[in-house]
């Protein structure tokens, strides 16, 4: 298990390989294996990944911990007031019902894609067994939000042939996939690794679009459309369902951004003006693409929302997410048409806005014992 900070080129990462049984010569061998929180690395580290302790990445861990104590599953939710919307041909207008559908057609996959992308992709490259208990909770979640998209299409009965291939063959929704696709299909290569300057800049790349496009803008015309019809006492069930999802998916966008502040903090060289540029550029066109979305879901002004305004929000929100990660902000004087998704986001379980039930999740992790 003896591994050397000298001799091991970082490109081969051979601690996986090591024989586990294989005890050292000695017990000053044996000290010196011991995993040293400054030995870790999220990318491209020697330290034994199986050693959670001694912390380096507390974020990470205290990430973990919010994330479980947020626990949350779709069928305690009561769908019944939302079928029977469904189903009332004068409670919900047309425009409202595509909103629904569209909607759908979207995350069913979308929620497939992540998981996917961080079981089979990011999941191997990160080297920090902190981030990796976050990423292993992440997992789940995706699990958990593609569980209530598919239990909301049951309930209302919906086509599902028509839902679960709207990636296909709605282009609105096509394009975002095959914009985000190479991005996942970079980090789930079984012959991707990390190591050299280029590939550890496209890994940072894919997690750059993975958290701050996809997870971080893409998912944010259907976020709003969705909890504006709850606002309106419309779908209620799967409006609460989509503010828990909404609250998760805001945890895994602050975690991929922390992940990427840190690789760029261990890593100072991967962030080159020209890659700063490049990533602009890719913010710029995912604006562009949920704009696109934003159009199609909403031909006409519906629920007191249009294009328009979706068009400053998802500016607001891009400036946003390149400040968060050390970019230049890309548009200039843009504001938040919608001020109440912040209160969405930072929403205690126990206080629901909906009120549809009274209830709080609170699982043997979250408990006090002071
Ligand atoms: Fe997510």
């Amino acid at each position: 298990m003896m591994l050397s900070f000298e001799d091991t080129p970082v490109t081969q990462k051979t601690q996986h390989a090591e024989p586990l049984g294989r005890l050292s010569d000695d017990e000053t061998d044996a000290s010196l294996q011991r995993v040293r929180a400054e030995d870790k690395r999220v990318i491209n580290g020697m330290a034994d990944v199986n050693q959670l302790v001694p912390f380096k990445y507390k974020w990470a861990w205290e990430k973990y911990l919010a994330a479980c104590a947020n626990h949350w599953m779709p069928q305690e939710i009561n769908m019944s007031r939302d079928i029977a919307q469904w189903k009332d041909t004068t409670a919900l207008t047309e425009d409202e019902r595509r909103i629904v559908r569209r909607n759908l057609g979207f995350f069913t996959t979308a929620d497939s894609l992540a998981a996917n992308n961080i079981v089979l992709g990011t999941y191997r490259h990160i080297t920090a067994p902190e981030c990796r208990q976050y990423l292993l909770r992440q997992g789940f979640e995706e699990a958990i939000h593609t569980h209530a998209y598919q239990y909301i299409v049951e309930s209302l009965a919906l086509d599902e042939g028509e839902v679960f291939n709207a990636y296909h063959e709605i282009q609105s929704i096509r394009d975002k996939d095959e914009f985000l696709i190479p991005f996942i299909n970079t980090l789930t290569d079984p012959a991707f690794t990390t190591g050299t300057h280029e590939n550890d800049q496209r890994l940072l790349k894919s997690l750059i679009v993975f958290a701050c496009i996809m997870e971080g803008l893409f998912f944010y015309v259907g976020f709003v459309q969705i909890l504006a019809l709850g606002r309106q006492n419309k779908m209620t069930g799967a409006a609460e369902q989509y503010q828990y999802i909404l609250r998760d998916e805001s945890m895994h966008c602050n975690f991929g951004i922390d992940l990427i502040n840190t690789i760029k903090l261990e890593n100072p060289q991967l962030w080159t003006a020209e890659f700063r540029e490049e990533i602009r550029g890719l913010m710029r066109r995912g604006v562009e693409l949920e704009y696109r979305y934003a159009e199609d879901t909403m031909p006409r002004g519906v629920l007191g929302l249009n294009a328009a305004m979706f068009k400053e929000y998802l500016r607001f929100v891009a400036n946003r997410r390149c400040q968060q990660i050390g970019l230049e902000e890309l548009y200039d004087n843009a504001n938040n048409p919608f001020p109440w998704m912040s209160e969405m986001i930072d929403l205690k379980k126990e206080k629901n806005f909906f009120e549809t039930r009274v209830t709080e999740y609170q699982t043997g992790g979250a408990l006090s014992w002071d």
